[in-house]
């Protein structure tokens, strides 16, 4: 059975502005995520191996929104909201729940600006919504002359391999559902892009696979792309390394050497590779004339 949780505070305040996902605000609508990717940044003994078990929806969501969006908009206080940067806005719950739709509908009454980061292709239902904020809503005053858009909507790959996704991705929707959501999200004329985060090393950051990506991408007609490297954290049985370097040895016996030996010490792969892959990404982001910002060019 789901659980419900009651928020003290569902709009929050970034410290400071992300210079790809440009968020003044996040929102996350659950608690948790059933999406279960093993290499995700919230892993760890907060919410277990099976993320789905922790999962909760923030039943007072909407009303608290509607106040602190109320106080934010008396004072002009206005801001692109990130949905989501802890949880999916988009997870299968969603279908019945409808929170984010309803969270939308209050962003779009405020006029705020929105940024929604999804791998899952429910999205394609609240394209209504997108399209009036992109129409309405108000953007901060240093952005005013930087962005035409004000609804961006980025799905997010490891893998465009429905297979390769199935393993590192399990609870997901796959990558092949949410390319098809990309051309219907073109198709609306929404701006959408893609983030890459993260890539995974020696998998689908070959130069066959990125090949083959960028390519699909360009063919789809994005906007704007956002790749980076893989980052993972803890030997707990419950954190993101543990868990990735097991599906290694399961999936990828070849590579498990590789990854123990660059994840013994760090969380990051290795400055050189960092920097190669850096060097890389700017050539392919050039060849395929695909910006890594979401700002006006
Ligand atoms: S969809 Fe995002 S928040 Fe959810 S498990 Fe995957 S990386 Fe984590």
């Amino acid at each position: 059975m789901t659980q419900r949780i009651s928020a003290k505070s569902i709009l929050h305040k970034t410290k400071r502005r992300d210079s790809w996902f440009l968020d003044d605000y996040t929102l996350n609508p659950y608690s948790s995520c059933s999406f279960n990717c093993l290499y995700c940044y919230t892993r760890g003994s907060k919410y277990g191996i099976n993320m789905e078990e922790k999962l909760s929806v923030k039943e007072n969501a909407v009303e608290l929104l509607d106040k602190q969006l109320t106080l934010r908009a008396r004072k002009q206080q206005y801001g692109i909201i990130v949905l989501s940067s802890a949880t999916d806005p988009y997870l299968h719950i969603e279908a019945s729940e409808k929170l984010t739709r309803q969270l939308l509908e209050v962003i779009l009454h405020h006029r705020f600006p929105v940024h929604v980061l999804t791998k899952s292709d429910l999205v394609v239902r609240d394209f209504d919504l997108l399209k009036a904020i992109d129409k309405q809503a108000i953007l901060p005053v240093d952005l005013q002359d930087k962005l035409t858009h004000k609804a961006f909507l980025s799905f997010s790959f490891s893998t465009i391999d429905d297979a390769v996704g199935h393993i590192f991705e399990p609870g997901a929707t796959a990558p092949s559902a949410r390319l098809s959501a990309i051309t219907q999200a073109r198709a609306r004329g929404l701006h959408c892009g893609v983030s890459l985060m993260p890539l995974l090393p020696f998998i689908s950051d070959t130069t066959a696979q990125l090949d083959l990506m960028f390519q699909t991408f360009q063919a789809l007609d994005i906007s704007y792309i956002f790749p980076a490297t893989l980052t993972l954290h803890g030997n707990d049985i419950t954190d993101s390394k543990t868990l990735v370097l097991r599906a290694i040895a399961k999936h990828y016996p070849d590579l498990l050497p590789r990854y123990q030996h660059y994840f013994a010490v760090d969380s990051q792969m290795p400055a050189y590779y960092r920097k190669a892959f850096s060097k890389k990404m700017q050539e392919l982001c050039h060849e395929y004339q695909l910006p890594n910002t979401l700002f006006d060019r």
